[in-house]
C-alpha cells in the first residue's frame, strides 16, 4: 500500500529518494504498483510518469529507442518499433491497461509472463538509466534492476528474423505463456538464434538451452522443432498451468515462432 505520494520535479529528484529511502519505487502507469499484489506491501510511491520520456525513433544509424514512459498502445500504433514488438504490446488485450502501462514498468514488473521481455530480449535490447553514460544489456538489468530506466534501445540488426508468439486461455486473458525466437539464415542454417520465454520461469528470460538445439541447424519442420524442445522445458507449476501442459504448450508455441521468424525481417 502507498504510505506516501511524491510528486517528482526531475529524474534527479526521483533518484534522490530512491537512493535515500529503501521502500521507494518509481510509479509510472501504476497498473502494477496500484494493484492488490502491492496491498500489503508498504511503499513510498515517486511519481515519475510524466518525466519519463514517451517518444520512439529510429536513427540514422538504424538503432531504434524506446522511451521508457510509452505505454503499449504506442508501440501497438507507431510504424518505429519492429512488427514483433508490435504484436508483444497487443498481446496485451484490455486497451484500456495499454493506454496506462508502460515499457519501463513491464521491465520493472518482471513478470514471469511478461508481454515485452520475451520479444526485447530477442532483439538485443539495452536500457539506458538515468544519470548513466554507458547502456546496459537488458538482461543485465533484469538480473538486477537498480536506476530509472529513460530509454530502451535497440541495435539495428540487417537481416535478422523475429516472431512472437503467445497463449492465453481466452483472447482478453492475461497471457499464460509467451514465447519470441530470432536469428539469421546462413546458407540454409539458423545462425545467432535467440529464444527467449515467459510463464516457463519466476522471470521472463533467455533459454540457451532451446538455442544450441537450433543453432547452425537447419529450421526443422513444426513438429520436430516442437518435439526436441519439450524435454528441455521444466516449467512451474502455478495458478497459470500446471507443469506438464506448458511443456507440452510451450514446447509447441517455440516451435511457431521459429518458423513464423521464417518469413518475417524484422
Ligand atoms: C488488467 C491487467 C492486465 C495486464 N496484462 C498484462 C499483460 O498482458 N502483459 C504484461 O506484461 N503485463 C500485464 N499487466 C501488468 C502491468 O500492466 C504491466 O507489467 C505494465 O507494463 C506495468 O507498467 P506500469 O507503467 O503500469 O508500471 P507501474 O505499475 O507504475 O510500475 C511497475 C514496476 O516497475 C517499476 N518501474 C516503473 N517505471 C520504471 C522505470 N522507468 N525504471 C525502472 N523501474 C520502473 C515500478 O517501480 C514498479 O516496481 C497487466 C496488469 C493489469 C492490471
Amino acid at each position: 500500500m502507498v504510505v506516501k505520494y511524491i510528486r517528482a520535479a526531475s529524474l534527479d529528484e526521483a533518484d534522490r529518494v530512491l537512493a535515500s529511502d529503501k521502500r521507494a519505487r518509481i510509479l509510472a502507469g501504476g497498473t502494477q504498483l496500484l494493484t492488490s499484489e502491492f496491498r500489503d506491501r508498504e511503499f513510498v510511491a515517486v511519481d515519475a510518469g510524466s518525466l519519463l520520456p514517451r517518444g520512439l525513433e529510429r536513427t540514422a544509424e538504424g538503432l531504434t529507442r524506446i522511451g521508457a514512459g510509452a505505454v503499449f498502445q504506442d508501440l501497438a500504433d507507431s510504424p518505429v518499433p519492429s512488427r514483433i514488438l508490435s504484436e508483444a504490446a497487443l498481446g496485451m488485450a484490455n486497451r484500456n491497461v495499454r493506454n496506462a502501462a508502460t515499457v519501463g514498468g513491464n521491465l520493472g514488473a518482471a513478470r514471469s509472463c511478461s508481454s515485452l521481455v520475451p520479444a526485447l530480449l530477442v532483439l538485443d535490447a539495452r536500457v539506458r538509466i538515468h544519470g548513466a553514460a554507458e547502456t546496459r544489456p537488458l538482461a543485465d538489468w533484469l538480473a538486477a534492476p537498480s536506476g530509472i530506466v529513460t530509454w530502451i534501445e535497440i541495435p539495428a540488426s540487417p537481416g535478422l528474423r523475429a516472431a512472437y508468439a503467445r497463449w492465453s486461455r481466452t483472447a482478453c486473458d492475461l497471457s499464460v505463456l509467451t514465447c519470441a525466437a530470432s536469428y539469421r539464415l546462413q546458407d540454409g542454417s539458423l545462425r545467432d538464434v535467440r529464444i527467449a520465454c515467459g510463464g516457463l520461469d519466476a522471470r521472463s528470460r533467455r533459454f540457451p538451452e532451446l538455442e544450441r538445439l537450433f543453432e547452425g541447424r537447419p529450421l526443422p519442420g513444426r513438429d520436430e522443432a516442437a518435439a526436441a524442445v519439450a524435454p528441455a522445458l521444466k516449467p512451474i507449476d502455478d495458478l497459470r498451468g500446471s507443469a506438464a501442459f506448458k511443456r507440452l504448450r510451450a514446447s509447441e508455441l517455440v516451435a511457431e515462432a521459429l518458423l513464423t521468424a521464417r518469413e518475417v525481417s524484422r
